[in-house]
């Protein structure tokens, strides 16, 4: 029995493994571990993923959250390390770019544990997020580079990877879209209970550093949000670290009287719900980003770069860097009402059975 080890920590880690761990399962001969670092734990951060996703409880859970990237990094590195010796997988599987991806590559491969990297090759080209450091860091480090993109797997060329580590295989948010999403085809009453009507709200999402950990852009978000809810309503399930910096600054006062409805964090279903019947997405998630285009509704990303630049070329998705609210308001309003081009970007569905097969062939 091949033993692969995985790490996450995040919620759009949850939501991946939740297709990646069942073509493990699914494709016989391997085993799976799971580790849960931690790094996200509200109920509505974790739980509820593993509960609507079917998905099995992670073996083990180190429970390291906040603090600075430094530490937490450094204290998951130690946790994982002593699993892993523990354990003596013959891979370990991470994704995307949180801390728990690189301290979990990082263990490994000190350990000689060749890493598995998913979502491998993504880049934004700014060294300022975190993001960017892990994901880097850990494609350096890993046999296996599973891309989602042409573009990432071009990426990873340019780097000078070996073209044999590169595995094309599509994304693997698309295959749990296609698999659960394709269920929420009605409201649930997620609509009702917001008093939203289908195609009459936007939809709104942010957690990056680079937006929550500065006031001016912060700012921005949360007037052009206001302004647009004049005319149309605005549903914004708030991030915890987003709902924290908000209070401090006491932006949320502003927000009070306006057409903008925040919410706390809601699970995977419900948010497809949202998703699917917005007028526009306003985001600076990676996966919500392709969600929209999933789903057909425009989306303007709250960031000066996206590492999902074939959605901007096709249409989908226009950049509007929350550097001043007026502008943003703009970007919102022109973005309403667009479609993109019928394009298809992400695979056929199937990049979790690809990675498993791939690993059952490789590994002994
Ligand atoms: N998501 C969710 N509930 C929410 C907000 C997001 O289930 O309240 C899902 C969303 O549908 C997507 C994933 O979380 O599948 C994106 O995660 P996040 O934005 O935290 O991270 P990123 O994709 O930017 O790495």
């Amino acid at each position: 029995m091949t033993k692969i080890l995985t790490v996450l920590g995040a919620r759009p880690q949850f939501i991946k493994a939740s297709a990646v761990s069942r073509a493990i399962i699914g494709v016989g001969g391997m085993q799976e571990i799971v580790v849960h670092t931690g790094q996200h734990f509200d109920a509505n951060m974790s739980e509820v993923f593993f509960s609507e996703l079917a998905m099995a409880t992670p073996q083990y859970n180190l429970g390291i959250h906040g603090g600075r990237h430094g530490a937490m990094t450094g204290q998951m590195l130690a946790g994982i390390e002593e699993i892993l010796l523990k354990e003596e997988p013959q891979a370990v599987l991470v994704y995307g770019d949180t801390n728990s991806t690189l301290a979990g590559a990082l263990a490994a491969a000190k350990l000689h544990i060749p890493v598995v990297h998913v979502e491998a090759g993504l880049r934004s080209f700014n060294m300022r997020m975190p993001e960017e450091i892990n994901r880097i860091l850990t494609d350096r480090i890993s046999t296996w580079l599973f891309t989602p993109t042409d573009v990432a797997a071009q990426h990873l060329r340019n780097e000078g990877a070996n073209d044999d580590r590169i595995i094309p295989v599509g994304d693997v948010m698309y295959d749990v879209a296609l698999h659960f999403g394709a269920r929420v085809k009605t409201t649930g009453g997620m609509l009702d209970r917001l008093g939203v009507r289908p195609g009459d709200y936007i939809l709104a999402t942010v957690h990056r550093a680079e937006n929550t950990d500065d006031p001016v852009r912060l700012g921005a978000i949360v007037s052009a949000l206001t302004h647009a809810s004049r005319t149309v309503p605005v549903i914004w399930p708030l991030h915890p670290r987003t709902r924290a910096v908000l209070q401090r600054g006491r932006l949320l006062d502003g927000v009070a009287d306006s057409g903008v409805r925040l919410i706390d964090p809601v699970g995977y279903l419900e948010m497809v719900e949202l998703e699917k019947h917005a007028a526009l997405i306003a985001t600076d998630s990676g996966g919500v980003q392709k969600e929209a285009y999933f789903y057909q509704v425009p989306c303007v990303t709250l960031r000066d770069e996206t590492e999902w630049v074939e959605l901007v070329e096709s249409g989908w998705n226009r950049l509007a860097p929350p550097k001043d609210a007026e502008l943003l308001s703009v970007a919102i309003q022109e973005a309403l009402g667009t479609r993109g081009r019928a394009v298809s970007l992400y695979g056929k569905g199937d990049a979790a059975d690809k990675i498993a097969s791939r690993l059952a062939a490789d590994i002994r």
